[in-house]
């Protein structure tokens, strides 16, 4: 038996800046992954916008490979459309060594006093009076029970923690994207830029993006709807993109990976004695996928929370919702508009994303309004009007 206020599952980005702001104010924190060690494998296009910097936590600079200045966008007939880091959303203006950076957070969140257990993995919720009382756990077939106050779920895009707290963590292969993705060595890249290629045929609802780590270094990888998915095609779809790119040709791997990542929208994420952070709350971003940022923004959020609830000995639900309250606040409303940003454009045709991007490509994006945009949008093409109605409504909201 081991005991803690708070036990953690999960010791990803969410996780280790959830336990290491808990763990800040004193509190006693178990983080537990089933894996052997922090951040291993990498499952991640490791792309991240420089707002990260505002959360000071990390003491090095190793985790970071590249600074890029901005995205460059292309639609399917080859239009390229550019924005500076700061537009370009939750992917742009780092790529990363995620194996680093998961393992900077963690050792922040051990120098802020909590504890670890690897090759340990959470298989239910413990539970006296129906109340939740910690985590049962196996570590090489060991059965393990530990008692905490309060059970984190940072679980990631699998998460079981919360359906054990009966919360409905079910994903619809509409909002799931099923990802591929090359690290390939000596490929010809623009250092400067992270690359996102849209179309039907290129990645069904989704998108194809290239981030470059060093001068001949890049992840190539694929998002696709699950819904639209078959098995195998994300990879399929990959091959063919990288096989008609010369400059990617030539390329060799270095790494192959394959994941999902959420695109739906956020769920509940308190109970009694419960908090979700991170993938396990849904807290990616709709239309990128990304999820390092929120990940990091909730658990720094949740962290808080959880350090006022110790003080007052307080773990019920509203107690905890604190978070919930702070989350919506900080990035839940990007969030929801975002869902509905994702929901229109996946009913795009290739000859509107041409449209689209033909008309933005000489935008000036310091102007940048979502109104203003679908303005400027319908201005030139009055038959975008029908299309972009659902916009119109969330960004007057
Ligand atoms: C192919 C791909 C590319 C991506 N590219 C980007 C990108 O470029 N930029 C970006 O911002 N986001 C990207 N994402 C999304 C990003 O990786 C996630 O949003 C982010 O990792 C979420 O962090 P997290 O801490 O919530 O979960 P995770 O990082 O997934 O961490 C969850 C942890 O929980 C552990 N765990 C799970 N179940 C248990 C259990 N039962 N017991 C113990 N431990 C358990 C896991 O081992 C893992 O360590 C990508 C995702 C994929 C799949």
């Amino acid at each position: 038996m081991n005991d803690a206020d708070v036990v953690v599952v999960g010791s990803g980005p969410a996780g280790s800046t959830t336990a290491c702001f808990a763990a800040k104010t004193g509190a006693k924190v178990l983080i537990i992954d089933r894996r052997a060690e922090v951040g291993i494998p990498v499952l991640c296009g490791e792309g991240i916008s420089r707002k990260i910097d505002d959360f000071r936590l990390f003491e090095s600079t190793r985790w970071i490979a590249n600074r890029v200045d901005g995205a460059r966008i292309y639609s399917p007939d080859g239009t390229m459309v550019k924005l500076s880091a700061e537009q370009a959303g939750n992917e742009t203006g780092y790529v990363i060594h995620r194996d680093i950076f998961d393992k900077e957070l963690a050792a922040s969140a051990i120098r802020a006093g909590a504890k670890i257990m690897l090759n340990t993995e959470a298989t239910g919720l413990l539970r006296e009076n129906g109340k939740i009382k910690g985590v049962i756990a196996k570590q090489f077939e060991e059965k393990i029970e530990i008692k905490a106050d309060i059970v984190v779920g940072a679980d990631g895009v699998e998460s079981r923690v919360g359906r054990w707290a009966d919360i409905n963590t079910r994903l619809k292969p509409h909002d799931l994207e099923t990802c591929a993705q090359y690290t390939l060595a000596n490929v010809e890249v623009t250092k400067e830029y992270c690359d996102f290629y849209l179309g039907n045929s290129i990645a069904p609802g989704g998108y194809i993006w290239i981030f470059p780590k060093e001068k001949d270094i890049a992840n190539v990888g694929i998002g696709i709807l699950a819904s639209r998915s078959k098995p195998g095609m994300a990879l399929r779809l990959l091959n063919r993109f990288i096989n008609s790119h010369p400059e990617l040709k030539k390329g060799e791997p270095l790494r192959l990976l394959a994941g999902a990542v959420p695109v739906a929208q956020p769920i509940e994420t308190t109970r009694d004695n419960l908090i979700l952070v991170g993938d396990a709350a849904r807290h990616a971003d709709p239309i990128t996928g990304g999820g390092l940022t929120t990940a990091i923004q909730g658990g720094k959020i949740a962290g808080e929370t959880i350090a006022q609830a110790i003080q007052q000995q307080r773990f019920d639900k509203e107690t905890l919702s604190e978070y919930e309250n702070r989350w919506k606040e900080t990035f839940g409303k990007k969030l929801r508009r975002n869902y509905v940003v994702k929901e229109t454009v996946l009913n795009f045709d290739d000859k509107t994303l041409n449209l689209l991007a033909g008309s933005l490509k000489n935008y000036k994006f310091e102007e940048f309004s979502t109104l203003g945009l679908i303005k400027a949008l319908v201005t030139k093409h009055p038959t975008l009007l029908m299309k972009l109605k659902p916009l119109i409504k969330i960004s007057t909201t």
